[in-house]
């Protein structure tokens, strides 16, 4: 294929951690690749797919367990595309969304590497079919904003809660586990009911996934007692109203599985 040639790059979406999420390209590139450097939430799965002889590198970070800094991971991919590589740095979720994608391209075009972006799955997209719910709603969710509740060590997490604290909108909180309390306190604080609806999708689309729903004012308690160690989206707005129970019982059926709720 004529897209991946040796001493180039691609930013590949591995969607949120089921394989069978992933796109036909993404398999193609991984398959393709001489190099892939990948984060913690790729699973397993996905990394099989790579070639035999690929070298597989972990770069992984997840939240205050960051293994290696985000301008050595740039150097890297650098470093390995102008040896004459080919390299897939292969991201959860897609790319563009929360993935630090601008410092890689950056890095890579002034050195001249040539880099393209494959998209993939986002965790809100995952958490939605998780939950069999859709993240907007006519009439009353016109409105998707991802945002993240991520904030740097000490730092206060500094959002635009007037905004964000729009009842007609569904607000999806990416790495917002920590900052539950916050966002509840400051959606409310700002205007938002308390009794809007939240779901929490824990590690979405893989096996150990995990779901609850509650309401805003619940949300930190529910945010500390049931989470687990697994990624987590936090889904609030009217969107996320808990589902008929008959509908709920029908997809627990379809599934095979029981989740708890
Ligand atoms: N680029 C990724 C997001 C990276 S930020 C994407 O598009 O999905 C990492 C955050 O994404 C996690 O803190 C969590 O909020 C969310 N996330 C990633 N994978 C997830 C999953 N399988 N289930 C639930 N949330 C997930």
């Amino acid at each position: 294929m004529t897209d991946f040639p040796e001493g180039t790059v691609w930013l590949v979406g591995a969607g949120p951690g089921d394989p069978e999420l992933l796109t036909r390209k993404a398999e193609r590139l991984i398959g393709m690749a001489t190099v892939v450097f990948h984060d913690a939430l790729v699973g397993a799965g996905v990394l099989e797919m790579a070639a035999p002889g690929a070298r597989l590198v972990h770069v992984g970070k997840r939240s205050g367990r960051h293994s290696k800094d985000q301008g050595t991971i740039d150097k890297l991919i650098v470093a390995a595309a102008l040896a004459g590589d080919r390299v897939v740095r292969l991201k959860g979720g897609d790319p563009a969304i929360f993935g630090r994608a601008t410092e890689e391209l950056d890095a890579c075009h002034a050195a001249g590497v040539p880099v393209r972006i494959c998209p993939g799955v986002t965790a809100a997209s995952a958490a939605a079919a998780s939950l069999g719910q859709s993240l907007t709603l006519r009439g009353l969710a016109r409105k998707l904003t991802f945002v993240t509740a991520h904030a740097r060590a000490g730092e206060v997490l500094d959002l635009d809660w007037a905004t964000l604290a729009d009842p007609e909108a569904t607000l999806a909180v990416y790495m917002g586990k920590a900052a539950a309390t916050d966002v509840s306190r400051n959606l409310i604080a700002a205007g938002l009911p308390a009794d809007t609806p939240v779901a929490l999708v824990e590690s979405a689309s893989l096996p150990e996934e995990r779901h609850f729903h509650t309401r805003l004012d619940l949300l930190p308690l529910v945010a500390r007692t049931a989470l687990g160690d697994g990624p987590a989206l936090l889904l609030i707005g009217q969107a996320l109203a808990r589902v008929k129970r008959k509908h709920k019982a029908a997809m627990e059926r379809v599934k095979g599985t029981a989740k708890i709720d």
